[in-house]
């Protein structure tokens, strides 16, 4: 299996072009290429973006309908225009789980993504992700082994009647752990139903990597502050992450203490900056960001949702959107007849999404064109049994 490498943002700030806009330039100027260097043949390295939009049609053409390009809303535009599809997590991972008769899905995402596609997908079926070291970092802040580790710690403490929600934003084997251990996977679009399915089955969710979605979605759920724990799996003092045992047996959630630092970016300053600023708008976030940003919005939901909001306002409608800003960009053209903004005034996207230059996607193509196929995401069989039984519960609950 292959491992994403996704460093991504340090202090919180994403590494790939904060001060220098969005616009795509040739690979080899991109600050994100610069650091990291993931492999590409140096042929592409150089090639502006004229070229490789050329270069990427005729590539698709000769592939014909053999090959899909799937994008997730946060792709850079230069890639969403060759979308066959484009949607959120969940709307992708549906959409894969239905196709049989594609021989190839070039998944223009990150890499949590691709994997749940070869999951869901037929044997003979090749996932494709453009550029392997796009990954994300609030996947990688639950390693599978600190994951484990706590599970035990709870079991040996006796905290019973604990069932594990991992959100989609997640390695395979974690996955499979929860599939194994009788839990299931969320995303943004269904979390609350995936909670109250959880709790039909036991006392209490165990959570994880993302503390966000899970605290917003357990307080709309009307599960009090002093009935859910934060699991910190850096805390170096002991192994239970940093809880008593006695307020660990009250909570009926448990949180893993990840984030997404594209979306702890927004704050309660910007949306009463917005509010100041146009005095009728709509503030309108994901769940990824903080509880606060969450209850001074004027609603949350996953990246669909958000996209359904901007559609449905009435023209001339001023809405203020928390999310990632490739699609806010997006929503903002494609719906002039509103003034759609973004509530961060530094534009800065998801630097691992970011890395689907299209240098990489026409190297894939090209390639595929050709025959060969490079960047295969392929997830052990294993594994992918108990992840697809993990994913197939997220697939039947709305
Ligand atoms: S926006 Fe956040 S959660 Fe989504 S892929 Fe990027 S780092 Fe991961």
């Amino acid at each position: 299996m292959v491992t994403a490498i996704s460093r991504a943002d340090g202090a919180g700030i994403p590494d790939a072009a904060c001060e220098a806009g969005i616009a795509t330039v040739p690979l080899v100027e991109e600050r994100s290429f610069r650091q990291w260097q993931v492999e590409i043949p140096a042929r592409y390295r150089g090639v502006g973006i004229e070229d490789l939009t050329a270069r990427i049609r005729a590539a698709r053409s000769a592939i014909g309908s053999r090959a899909v390009v799937l994008g997730h809303h946060y792709q850079r535009e230069d890639i969403i225009q060759f979308a066959d599809v484009r949607g959120d997590s969940f709307k992708l991972a549906q959409w894969a789980a239905e196709q049989r008769g594609v021989e190839f899905i070039v998944f223009c995402g990150v890499h949590f993504m691709a994997e749940s596609a070869d999951i869901l997908t037929a044997p003979e079926q090749q996932v494709i992700l453009p550029n392997q070291a796009a990954g994300c970092s609030m996947a990688d802040m639950a390693q599978p082994n600190d994951v484990l580790k706590a599970w035990d710690a709870l079991q040996r403490e006796g905290i019973d009647g604990i069932v594990p929600v991992t959100y989609i934003n997640s390695a395979a084997a974690l996955k499979a752990f929860v599939g194994r251990n009788g839990g299931i996977v969320c995303t943004s679009s269904n979390a609350g139903a995936v909670i109250e399915w959880a709790f039909q089955r036991g006392k209490r969710v165990f959570f994880f990597p993302d503390q966000h979605l899970g605290r917003n979605t357990a307080l709309k759920l009307g599960i009090p502050d002093d009935e859910m724990a934060l699991w910190d799996y850096d805390w170096p003092f002991d192994d239970l992450g940093g809880n008593r045992v006695e307020q660990l047996r009250r909570s009926r959630v448990i949180l893993w203490q990840g984030h997404c630092n594209v979306h702890a970016r927004f704050s309660v300053e910007q949306i009463a900056r917005a509010r100041r600023d146009y005095p009728n708008v709509r503030v309108v976030v994901h769940p990824e960001c903080t509880r606060e940003v969450v209850a001074a919005a004027d609603a949350s939901g996953s990246t669909e949702f958000i996209a359904r909001q901007v559609a449905e306002a009435p023209a001339g409608s001023v809405l203020a959107i928390g999310t990632e800003i490739n699609l806010v960009n997006r929503l903002a053209n494609e719906h002039p007849d509103k003034t759609v903004f973004c509530l961060d005034p530094i534009f800065c996207p998801c630097s691992t999404m970011y890395r689907v230059h299209p240098a990489y996607l026409c190297w894939v193509l090209e390639e595929l064109a050709e025959g060969r196929v490079v960047n295969r995401i392929h997830v052990d069989g294993e594994t992918a049994h108990w992840a697809r039984i993990a994913l197939e519960r997220m697939l039947q609950v709305r």
